[in-house]
């Protein structure tokens, strides 16, 4: 008996499996004690190492895609925001659009949630098993700006091409330049019906021209991001404040004017049945 434990010892460190060396002795006991069938104890134990492992690489993986403070769909209080139809968040959450290289836009004031559900569709996707990367867009504008400089365009935007799904978030706070579209036009064009894309802003379409700081470079943006899209447009009050709200100006506490988007353009291709939700 004691020979076969060392030897199962022996086994979990060879196997790299901390959590079910620990929890042997207990388990040996509790079939001593008849608490315990053999079939259960080794379903035990490696459920045990199992969760463990997956926890590790879950909380690894949140980090590498700048998933944190990490958010859940659970966590967010749809009571607070009554124009969002927490049925199509759900469904979202299961995860179709990354498969199917999607694109989701959240739309809406700030406060209102749109980075939560983001990271939260995130941490969905990497629980799931598939590689996220989260940062806004004045960060990537920065960051390819900086590789062209340094020669490394192409690395970088292979860099933002490979997760299964990027995030990006706070389209609209900061302007970018013209030079900084075309850089992230080359990033979504490399994405383009490859990788799925969550993109949160707190401007309408109509008003992309202005963000990206060129009309033309603006549409060809909005032709990609438009096409095989999901518009979830938030209209209500900042969570932030909402302890504070009476002392707000009227404005701020309902929805800002977010302006529908206009009609994608197509090229060349029938438009796709229900591709686009508003
Ligand atoms: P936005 O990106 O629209 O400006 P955030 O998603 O960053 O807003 O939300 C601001 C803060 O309020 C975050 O801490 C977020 O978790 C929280 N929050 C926003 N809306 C809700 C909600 N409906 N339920 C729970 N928490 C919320
Ligand atoms: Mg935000």
């Amino acid at each position: 008996m004691s020979e076969t434990l060392d030897r199962i010892r022996t086994s979990l460190i060879g196997l790299r499996m901390p959590r079910a060396l620990e929890a042997l002795d207990h388990t040996v006991c509790r079939i001593e004690r008849g608490e315990l069938t053999a079939l259960e104890a080794i379903d035990g134990l490696l459920a045990e190492e199992h969760a463990t492992r997956e926890n590790r690489r879950v909380a690894v993986a949140l980090k590498t895609a700048r998933l944190t403070p990490p958010k859940t769909v659970e966590g967010f209080d749809f009571s607070f925001q009554p124009s969002l139809e927490r049925g199509r968040i759900l469904a979202l959450a299961q995860l179709d659009f990354v498969a199917r290289a999607e694109v989701v836009h959240f739309l809406g004031p700030p406060g209102t949630g749109k980075s939560h559900l983001a990271t939260a569709l995130g941490v969905a996707a990497v629980r799931a098993g598939r590689t996220v990367y989260r940062a806004a867009l004045a960060e990537i504008v920065e960051a390819l700006g900086r590789a062209e400089r340094d020669g490394r365009l192409i690395e970088r935007i292979r860099f933002y091409a490979r997760p299964a799904l990027l995030i990006v978030d706070e389209i609209g706070y900061l302007p970018i330049t013209a030079g900084g579209a075309n850089l992230f036009f080359q990033l979504v064009n490399a994405r383009y019906e490859k990788g799925a894309m969550i993109l949160t802003s707190n401007r309408g379409f109509a008003e992309w021209g202005e963000v990206f700081g060129d009309a033309v470079v603006a549409t060809a943006l909005l032709d990609r991001l438009l096409h095989h899209a999901v518009v979830v447009q938030i209209e209500g009050a900042s969570y932030r404040l909402r302890a504070h709200a009476d002392l707000m100006p009227a404005h701020t506490r309902t929805h800002a004017a977010i302006t529908p988007p206009p009609p994608p353009r197509r090229r060349g291709r029938p438009p796709k049945n229900g591709a686009i939700h508003l």
